[in-house]
């Protein structure tokens, strides 16, 4: 059989780059971001209409300061004037609840976007690896797999949710003020902006370095998802606890977590010597600016203290919203790397795909399965192992039932799996009821065909649900059928909930011959017209012959039947027997014949007969 989940050979686009954990390269990658967002023009129009509206009713207030400083406090002629320094209360009021209300309606728009942003990138990221090939799962780890959907979407969700509003928001904030500051003194403006360019290219460098630490840290992640999927999984506990390797798994995850911690400390300390900096300056620049105002006042310019005042007040309010930007900018690149993972899994081309013409499937020769000259290597086994399969012809006709015995290794379950198409031949065609197999889509190969692996896999939910998978809208009548046809009906009931037992993961446990009971009558519900049986009864060893050869007839009776059996009792009635050897069909024929023939079936069948005496 195959690999299981954790598959059986390393070296996943994950694990190579681990030794190097830069993020991908990925072109265009600003572009495709800010592509995301194209499906919600119409509500982050309305929040950059909203933000507009803010930032011109910001621009005010420090133009009310400066009126309320020159012409009502101290006006050039008389004592405060009170009636206008209320009526600068009121419209200062009257703007920041105005202000704040549009905030409120900013937020929940952009929030609801980066959501969806988000939430739409989750699905498609996991549709596309749904349309990957079994290949693909086989040699990367379920956890790195999970750890892309998760952290990766996840890390970028609050910057996808917060960017648009933080960045429009901000940079009109910023504008407003300059805007503010300008029309107050131009010489000034200048005083406080001029060490900007210095900032925004430390920023930049900072930036980059971050973004370095998070592909690390996905990386590191990854692997920690990785190790718990592997280590807190059933079988993953069994095997530590049969072995007592507890600590060692528990040492394995420590370390990894290790990793991770530094990796944390280091993401968040890389930039606090900058922020400190930008923060040390924007705070100071005030003094500055009296200082600066009191060499212009020297030097006879116009400046009166209202407009000092209301200068150094709109300067303080640039400090929050600069500090925003920089923020946003770092996590801008910090997240780019995540999106560059993200994209990297968008962009992996299904090494088998759907034809772009398909063909139909003439009914008369649904059932016929063909192959010529078939070869197959696996593409993770490299240019120079031998070949799984090496030369493989044959043919099946509607309603046959054909067997495959041989050696374990020899290569009958890869061959199997070539019909349906988890993996393309090497060289050398499958067809399927007369049509290449690369010429059908992948929905009309798997309506026809039903396949009983060896190892079946029930998921958590009730053992009418794992039936039902087959066929969902199945009555609870067609369920008890199948179930009855494949003899699992009696065992079912005996169970407290009958056929409301939880099973899977967490579930009852079921005993594997019972598990492969169930698979059968998934697949009897299915009712397809080929069914592929992969050692489907070998579970069933301690029950009686009758009952297994009774199941194995439901199955195979008015279709075309093709059957991995070790046991081979069950192949005496098989209209045709292969027999595998090292990727090669040895012998071919009817037991009769190949018994008459004296060779590797009649050593196999006298051995098995022997160890029964
Ligand atoms: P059988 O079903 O006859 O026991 P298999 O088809 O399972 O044999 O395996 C045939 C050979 O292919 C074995 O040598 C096995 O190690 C190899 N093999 C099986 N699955 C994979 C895989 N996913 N990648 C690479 N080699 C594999």
């Amino acid at each position: 059989m195959h690999g299981g989940p954790m598959g059986r050979f390393g070296g996943d686009v994950d694990t190579l780059r681990a030794k190097n954990a830069d993020a991908p390269k990925i072109p265009n990658l600003g572009k495709r971001i800010a592509e995301l967002f194209k499906p919600h023009k119409g509500p982050l129009g309305l929040t950059i209409g909203l933000i507009l509206i803010s930032a011109s009713l910001s621009i005010i207030p420090p133009l009310l300061i400066q009126e309320a400083f020159n012409q009502g406090l101290f006006p050039t002629h008389g004592s405060p004037d009170i009636g206008l320094l209320t009526t600068i209360v009121w419209i200062m009021i009257g703007i920041y609840v105005v202000n704040g209300l549009l905030g409120i309606a900013q937020t929940y728009l952009t929030s609801r976007v980066g959501n969806k942003v988000m939430g739409a990138l989750r699905v498609k990221l996991f549709d596309h690896l749904q349309s990957m090939e079994l290949a693909f799962f086989t040699k990367t780890k379920t956890g790195v797999i999970q750890s892309r959907l998760q952290n990766d979407v996840g890390g970028v969700a609050s910057v996808l949710s917060n960017t648009v509003s933080t960045v429009v928001g901000n940079s009109v904030t910023v504008l407003a003020a300059i805007v503010a500051m300008l029309i107050l003194s131009w010489q000034l403006t200048i005083v406080a902006m001029i060490l900007l360019p210095l900032m925004v290219l430390l920023q930049r460098k900072v930036g980059r370095l971050r973004g370095k630490i998070a592909a690390k840290t996905q990386e590191s992640l990854s692997e920690m998802s990785a190790i718990t999927q592997e280590a807190l999984g059933v079988s993953g506990i069994l095997l530590a606890k049969s072995f007592g390797r507890a600590q060692e798994e528990v040492n394995r995850y420590a370390n990894e977590n290790q990793n991770q911690i530094n990796l944390q400390v280091r993401q968040t300390m890389s930039g606090q010597g900058f922020f400190t900096m930008v923060q040390i300056f924007l705070s100071s620049i005030p003094a500055v600016i009296y200082l600066v105002a009191g060499y212009l006042i020297t030097n006879n310019a116009l400046l009166t203290a209202g407009t000092v005042v209301a200068f150094t007040t709109a300067q303080s309010r640039l400090m929050f919203p600069m500090m925003g930007l920089m923020q946003i900018a770092l996590d801008l690149q910090t997240s780019s790397a995540l999106f560059a993972r993200i994209f990297e899994y968008l962009d992996l081309n299904p090494a088998i795909k759907d034809p772009e013409r398909p063909k139909k499937i003439a009914k008369k020769d649904l059932g016929k399965i063909r192959f010529d000259n078939v070869t197959f290597a696996y593409p993770e086994s490299g240019d120079e192992a031998e070949p799984t399969l090496k030369g493989i012809s044959f043919e099946i006709e509607p309603n046959q039932y054909a067997a495959f015995v041989g050696p374990s290794g020899s290569g009958k379950t890869t061959m199997v799996y070539l019909i349906p198409r988890f993996y393309d031949t090497t060289e050398g065609t499958i067809s399927f009821g007369g049509v290449d197999v690369k010429d059908l889509t992948h929905a009309d190969l798997t309506a026809n065909i039903g396949i009983v692996n060896q190892e079946t896999y029930l998921f958590y939910d009730t053992i009418r649900a794992n039936i039902a998978y087959a066929k969902p809208k199945a009555k609870q009548s067609e369920i008890e059928k199948a179930a009855k046809a494949a003899n699992i009906h009696e065992t079912i009931m005996s169970f407290p909930k009958g056929y409301d037992t939880l099973v899977g993961e967490r579930g009852y446990r079921l005993s594997g011959g019972e598990k492969q009971r169930i698979a059968i009558a998934r697949v009897l519900l299915k009712n397809p017209p080929v069914v592929i049986l992969d050692e489907a009864t070998s579970a069933m060893d301690t029950m009686s012959e009758r009952i297994v050869q009774e199941t194995l007839d439901s199955a195979i009776t008015g279709r075309t039947t093709i059957a991995i059996a070790h046991r081979l009792s069950t192949v005496v009635q098989a209209d045709v027997i292969f027999v595998v050897r090292k990727g090669r069909i040895v012998e071919q024929g009817s037991h009769k014949q190949l018994m008459a023939k004296q060779g590797l079936y009649y050593k196999m069948v006298s051995e098995q007969t022997k160890v029964k005496k």
